[in-house]
């Protein structure tokens, strides 16, 4: 982790173009910016020029689903699904007609907390601007988030309402992340480590170590509220503390309940642990949206998956598969991390 975050310490702000390059002993570390975010590559190689090919074709992947899927370029695959599909079904490619129907499977497992027609009525947020939809367009709007409303079928895709939209925001990074594990296995890498933003996987371990992979603190910019050791799984975080602004005292965020249209305000952070991106990714989303009983409830229903949630109080809570530090110790199982930083 030391070489990625002597590079990732520079960031606080959105940066255009970022390019960090560390080569230390076999581990090799990248990151570029890229789906707005920053993407890390760490690998295990043998041979520096091989390891640069494979992160590069790692980039490369990254760039073409951004270019595929990103609602903010006009001539993505899915700006064009925005702007027809509610005048006519749009015939898309394998690939998003894919991710389109597993978003639609953590919608219905969800009963719509999930749900990438939030777009409808998220669209009209602009967190830069610090620009929020007034209550009478939340409430004109509201009846186009409804998943049940995408129609998908014989790869194409219609919209069943007026002024839907869709954004696949809350998948397509850890979608993204899969591929790119997919590729560097290919490329003959066995220990390696992804990130997009919040999203990561792991493949193999570091040298026979575990990871440490460490948890903002949804509320001090700078700590931790805790790490946990991962090898072979991926982990995705989502947090209030990500894209917001304040308005009179309430914290105005990306992540939107499809139930009001507003910021969902049941936790502060959610991590998820399982073994592929694209779940951990969409199961963070929708497990903020749930707030931790109704999450705890649904986590514990799939297998493999964990979850860490931190709530609107500053509570954690740890699914049942989750090996507790806390518990160990024998203290408290609850801790709260509210107004302080905590190291676990
Ligand atoms: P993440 O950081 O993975 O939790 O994803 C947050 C992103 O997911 C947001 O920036 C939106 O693009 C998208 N999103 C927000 N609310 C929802 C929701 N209720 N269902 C699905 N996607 C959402
Ligand atoms: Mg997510």
């Amino acid at each position: 982790m030391a070489v990625v975050s002597a590079c990732l310490h520079g960031i606080r702000v959105p940066i255009l173009l970022l390019m960090c390059q560390t080569v230390q002993a076999e581990w090799f570390s990248q990151q570029q910016s890229i789906m707005g975010t920053v993407v890390t590559v760490e690998l295990h190689h043998a041979e520096p020029g091989q390891a640069t090919r494979c992160a590069d074709q790692v980039f490369a992947e990254m760039r073409r689903i951004d270019e595929l899927m990103s609602p903010y370029r006009p001539d993505s695959e899915v700006s064009s699904v925005n702007r027809d599909a509610g005048i006519e079904a749009v015939r898309i490619g394998d690939e998003l007609f894919s991710l389109l129907q597993q978003a639609n499977d953590f919608s219905v497992l969800s009963a719509g907390a999930f749900d990438i027609t939030f777009a409808s009525i998220g669209y009209h947020y602009d967190y830069r601007r610090e620009q929020q939809p007034s209550q009478n367009l939340i409430d004109e709007t509201l009846p186009a988030v409804d998943y049940r409303k995408l129609m998908l079928k014989d790869r194409m895709v219609r919209f069943a309402s007026p002024g839907m939209r869709i954004d696949l925001g809350g998948i397509a990074k850890g979608y993204a992340v899969d591929r790119s594990v997919e590729l560097l296995q290919r490329c003959g890498i066995s220990e390696a480590l992804v990130s997009a933003g919040g999203d990561s996987r792991i493949l193999g371990d570091r040298g026979g170590r575990p990871w440490m992979m460490g948890i903002q603190h949804p509320r001090t910019a700078e700590g931790l509220a805790l790490a946990i050791p991962l090898a072979n799984s991926a982990i995705s975080t989502s947090g209030d503390y990500q894209r917001f602004f304040l308005r009179n005292g309430e914290r105005i965020h990306h992540i939107i309940d499809p139930d009001t249209g507003k910021s969902a305000n049941r936790s502060w952070s959610v991590s998820v642990i399982g073994p592929n991106a694209t779940a951990t990714d969409a199961l963070s989303t929708t497990l903020f949206v749930l707030g931790a009983e109704q999450g705890l409830a649904l986590i514990e229903t799939l297998e493999d998956m964990d979850a860490i949630i931190i709530d609107s109080e500053g509570v954690i809570h740890y699914s049942s598969g989750l090996k507790d530090p806390l518990a160990e110790r024998g203290e408290n199982r609850q801790k709260a991390v509210s107004g302080r930083q905590v190291q676990e």
